[in-house]
């Protein structure tokens, strides 16, 4: 579906974004990870991603708390394959405490990563898009970006934040063949919310089981978590023909999280 088009995928070392790159590759689209890791795990996904779907692909190591870093993985797309067509900003982290107790140092990060990188990505790979008249724009937000939970301020700012940006990104290219959406899941089993997991033992004074069933899963009526495969298929159609007229929104994947 999308081959001779190139995805820069964010935060695409692990989980989420490991997977919806794998995704665009599976449909012919070349490929920018990025992410955090272990170099040689990273090479080992880079050079796996060449060989199951032949295709091309390039490790940018930017980090996202960096704008000159950022703009540079778009550049380094643009020089390697001519154009960024596709840009998913997913990278993210979280981190759970009283608002009182939180570190100005975390709050601050959270933001950069979840919400400002994000609108330096933007801002760099769109005159490529309005050049080429054509552009899908796929922010990963969160059911964060429309309910809230205690002990995640960062987050849900930053995942709030993250829903007015796709907006109004949206309504400025909104004419030019150019979409951009948010994706929102609920509960996704990877490492993010793996590692949430003692905090909120902690902060809630509960057991590991009491956090995933009382605490994550009680968030989600259909007792269930999201799977990472689930995402990148919304992902790939968020980016096909027939999404053209999708743009602007937020799509909920929560197991109905929303709802209630
Ligand atoms: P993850 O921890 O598995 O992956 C996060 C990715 O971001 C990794 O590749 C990591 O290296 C990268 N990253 C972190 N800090 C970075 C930095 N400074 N510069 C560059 N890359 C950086 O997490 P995930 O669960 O796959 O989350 C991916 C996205 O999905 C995040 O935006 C998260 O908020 C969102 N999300 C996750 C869930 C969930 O339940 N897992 C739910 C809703 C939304």
């Amino acid at each position: 579906m999308f081959s001779g088009k190139t995805a820069v995928v964010t935060g695409s070392t692990s989980g989420i974004g490991l997977n919806i790159a794998r995704a665009f590759a599976k449909e012919g689209a070349n490929i920018v990870i990025n992410g955090l890791g272990n170099a040689q795990a990273i090479e080992t996904e880079r050079s796996k991603i060449e060989t199951d779907f032949a295709v091309k692909c390039i490790y940018s190591a930017a980090n996202m708390m960096i704008p000159d870093e950022i703009r540079k993985m778009i550049a380094d797309g643009i020089a390697a394959f001519g154009s960024v067509d596709i840009l998913v900003n997913n990278a993210g982290i979280q981190f759970v405490s009283p608002i009182d107790e939180f570190p100005d140092d975390k709050f601050e990060a959270i933001i950069k990563i979840n919400l400002m990188a994000s609108f330096y990505a933007i801002k760099a790979a769109l005159p490529g898009m309005k050049a080429k008249g054509w552009g899908r724009i796929i922010n990963i937000a969160s059911a964060h970006a429309l309910v809230a939970s205690p002990f995640k301020s960062a987050y849900v700012a930053s995942k709030h934040g993250i829903a007015g940006l796709t907006k109004t990104v949206a309504l400025e290219v909104a004419t030019q063949h150019i979409t951009c959406n948010a994706i929102a899941p609920g509960y996704v089993w990877t490492p993010l919310v793996e590692a949430q997991i003692p905090d909120t033992m902690k902060a809630r004074n509960m057991t590991k089981d009491q956090v995933i069933n009382d605490v994550l899963l009680a968030a989600q009526p259909t007792k269930e978590f999201v799977t990472v495969d689930q995402v990148a298929a919304l992902a790939i159609y968020l980016a096909s023909d027939a999404a053209a007229p999708i743009t602007g929104s937020i799509q909920s994947i929560d197991g109905g999280w929303v709802a209630h």
